[in-house]
């Protein structure tokens, strides 16, 4: 008799954008003259930036003749794009990652959940509460978690590390242990992040105690201060003890091109063995290889003209964050990230909970965020706002939110 893995009936289901979707469409229907603006969803919004677009009509028409067509790319990525990631994402910041480090994939959120595969079922998980989901459920997945307890709404055998106002959305080191750590900066929902020297503590905790970070960058590009670093590896030590995680699609608005990488370097090891192989042998296994004409439009986000147009692009977003900040602050809100990160994450007044705010907001301003509690127990009354809609919406969201003042 065929049987399932169980571990997947642990999983409580993430009703998160399910229930906020079937709010918002009741709503609609009850209220259709309501102009919704909708400022919860993490995608972006501006198209793919010219120098990107002609480099993917380039390679298109590339596969059409027989002299250039392409089948199948290289497991790990073409040379081409990991020669100009190890050049300008690493080497330029005084990184020494080689091209062979870098494993090119279809995004970040594959790479963060097939991650845990290499490591064994006995590692200790800690995660940051709240979280980006995806790091919680694919070890639950894998069964390196206990069952589900609604009343604390964790599962049990995984650390959690809360994130909170008062220390600034950047988890302390845990009382327990762990072996796997989950580290997210600039981070998706708080918009939080660590400066060199947090970061740096870090790594020295990884290396004294032999655990590995998993560390999703996925939102680098959004930095704008100068003491937050950009890699994990802009740290003494990290090739010893870190993953890194990269995304091009909040860098470059790849989220329906897809592209992605992960960094493992060669001097890594998990008692006493080598990462790098088993990735390597897990990518060559599993997975086929991004497509050349994807990898084609990566190569070309690191051109003069695609760094300027993908550099205008987060300027857009960021000014949307900045309107989101400051006027938030003016109608008396308590307002965190939005200066390195392209999420606003804000205290619910009058001690409302997130999910009584996102019904107020949707009633009252006919605006749409995401309740900070779906993102775990420590984002109650919290609630994220994202930069990615257009200005105009985002001013009109705005005006219409410091009006119930
Ligand atoms: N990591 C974080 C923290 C994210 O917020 C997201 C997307 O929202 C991803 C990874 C996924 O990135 P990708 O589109 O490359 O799969």
């Amino acid at each position: 008799m065929a049987t399932i893995n169980k571990n997947y009936l642990k999983l409580p289901g993430s009703y998160l954008f399910s229930t906020i979707g079937k709010k918002v469409r009741e709503y609609s229907e009850s209220h259709p003259e309501a102009k919704i603006i909708r400022l919860g969803i993490g995608d972006v919004t501006q198209p793919i930036a010219p120098a990107v677009l002609e480099a993917l009509h380039s390679a298109v028409d590339e596969m059409g003749k027989a002299d250039t067509f392409k089948g199948y790319a290289p497991d790990l990525g073409y040379d081409f794009l990991r020669n100009v990631i190890s050049e300008k994402d690493f080497k330029a910041r005084g990184c020494d990652i080689s091209p062979d480090e870098i494993f090119v994939s279809d995004g970040a959120k594959s790479d963060c959940g097939n991650i845990q595969e290499i490591f064994g079922l006995d590692n200790k998980v800690a995660v940051c509460d709240p979280v980006y989901p995806v790091y919680v459920d694919s070890n639950v997945m894998a069964g390196r978690s206990g069952e589900y307890d609604s009343i604390t709404e964790r599962f049990h055998d995984i650390i959690y590390m809360p994130c909170t106002a008062e220390n600034g959305f950047a988890p302390v080191f845990p009382e327990e242990t762990p072996d796997l750590i989950y580290l997210c900066f600039p981070n998706n929902p708080t918009g939080a992040v660590m400066t060199k020297a947090q970061l740096q503590k870090w790594v020295d905790y990884a290396n004294e105690h032999d655990a590995i970070i998993l560390y999703d960058a996925a939102y680098e590009a959004y930095i704008s201060e100068d003491d937050v670093p950009h890699s994990i590896y802009e740290c003494e030590g990290a090739k010893t003890c870190a993953i890194e995680f990269r995304s091009f699609s909040k860098t470059a608005g790849f989220t329906g091109l897809r592209l992605g990488f992960t960094v493992v370097p060669k001097t890594l090891k998990a008692g006493g063995e080598e990462l790098w192989p088993l990735w390597a042998r897990r990518h060559g296994t599993k997975y086929n290889g991004a497509p050349y004409i994807v990898q084609r439009a990566g190569e070309a986000v690191y051109s003069e003209e695609g760094r300027k147009q993908i550099k205008e692009q987060i300027a857009y977003y960021m000014g949307n964050a900045k309107i989101i900040l400051e006027g938030l602050k003016e109608a008396g809100f308590e307002v965190y990230g939005g200066v390195n990160a392209p999420y606003i994450w804000l205290k619910t007044p009058d001690d409302m909970t997130s999910w009584e705010f996102f019904d107020y907001l949707l009633d009252k301003a006919n605006v749409v965020g995401t309740p900070g509690s779906g993102f775990g127990p420590n984002g109650e009354h919290f609630f994220r706002l994202t930069a990615f809609g257009s200005r105009e919406n985002t001013i009109e969201a705005i005006e219409r939110i410091k009006k119930l003042k």
